[in-house]
């Protein structure tokens, strides 16, 4: 529930930014680990007469499923193919899934999570190709967006653009322990169909996903978070199953950084908390505590900087916590 009254003396500058928190985005995510195949040369769609993967008895976590999936489809999704969107799919197992220019395998109870960059073109497709050789090609309408403009003024100089030596030096160093939070390569599918929930319960939203940020009157990359404004101090909660690939209080910008796998490329961060309360390689569940929310790095009051990426691209997370309500996509 958001709460729009509360806060409102607290909230006013809560935000961060974010330019030098991601590098070249597709320089943080590794290539997925997978085997070259064989061309085929026919990428249309045709019936598949093969059985299907019995997924219920071979998934590691059958409780994962998409709901409602059509099982004769060789693609069927819930999700949003819009920028910043993602989609959890199911698919054959082990089969290989090109989006884009990006190459990945499904999970061995067919899963595959795909997603769709802030921005990602209008029309996206995915090509497939089972363990059979067979292959299959489904093409997405990707929704645009519009994206608000987020200015932020006074901010200091070495938060922005000028830095010392040292301060290089230490986001250098921070950019070198994040790409190995990003490097995390859970290959099985924790999230479930019922999407996200939000980390923060009583929050007011002070930032969208995808907003063209000025800082002290220059032009910077988008915002690739949500920022939620709550007191310090204030719980924050896995959003999902996952496992914590990162957990630093040394950061340069974000001041502390918890990163969480959730499997097939698709890792939530988080941002500037006061305590950082999980250590890497812990295995987490959808609602326990990971950290209390601070102000900690460029931050202008007590927030989180909610954040999503699926293998190098910027996702919104809020998009996730409403799958429940969201169209299945399948193919015709
Ligand atoms: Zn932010």
């Amino acid at each position: 529930m958001i709460r729009t009254m509360v806060f409102a003396g607290i909230i006013a500058l809560a935000a961060c930014s974010s330019e030098a928190q991601d590098s070249a985005k597709t320089q943080d995510v590794p290539a997925p680990q997978i085997k070259p195949i064989a061309a085929k040369a026919a990428q249309v769609a045709e019936p598949h007469s093969e059985p299907l993967h019995d997924a219920q008895s071979s998934s590691p976590n059958p409780d994962a499923a998409p709901k409602k999936m059509d099982w004769s489809k060789p693609l069927t999704c819930v999700g949003q193919a819009v920028q910043g969107g993602a989609l959890l799919c199911r698919t054959y197992g082990s089969t290989y899934v090109t989006l884009g220019g990006t190459k990945v395998q499904s999970d061995g109870s067919g899963q595959v999570i795909l997603g769709f960059d802030r921005d990602a073109p209008s029309t996206v497709t995915a090509k497939l190709v089972d363990p059979g050789g067979h292959s299959y090609s489904q093409t997405f309408d990707v929704k645009a967006r519009e994206w608000d403009i987020s200015r932020i003024d006074g901010l200091p100089k070495n938060q922005v653009s000028e830095y010392t030596a040292e301060e290089l030096k230490r986001i250098r160093a921070a950019t070198a322990r994040k790409k190995i939070g990003f490097a995390s390569q859970e290959p099985v599918v924790r999230l479930t169909s019922d999407g996200f929930e939000s980390p923060v319960k009583d929050y007011i939203k002070t930032t969208n996903f995808g907003a063209q940020r000025i800082l002290n009157g220059i032009k910077k990359r988008p915002h690739y978070g949500v920022d939620m404004a709550a007191p310090a101090g204030t719980p924050i909660t896995a959003p999902a199953d996952g496992v914590v690939s990162l957990a630093d209080m040394d950061m340069y910008f974000e001041g502390s950084l918890i990163m969480i796998d959730h499997g097939q490329g698709l890792i939530s961060y988080y941002m500037h908390m006061q305590d950082v309360l999980v250590e890497p390689g812990q295995i987490i569940k959808t609602g326990d505590v990971i950290g209390k929310i601070g102000t900690r790095g460029r931050s202008t009051g007590p927030h989180l900087c909610w954040r999503l990426k699926w293998r190098g691209q910027n996702l919104d997370p809020e998009l996730l916590t409403k799958w429940p309500d969201q169209v299945q996509l399948s193919q015709d």
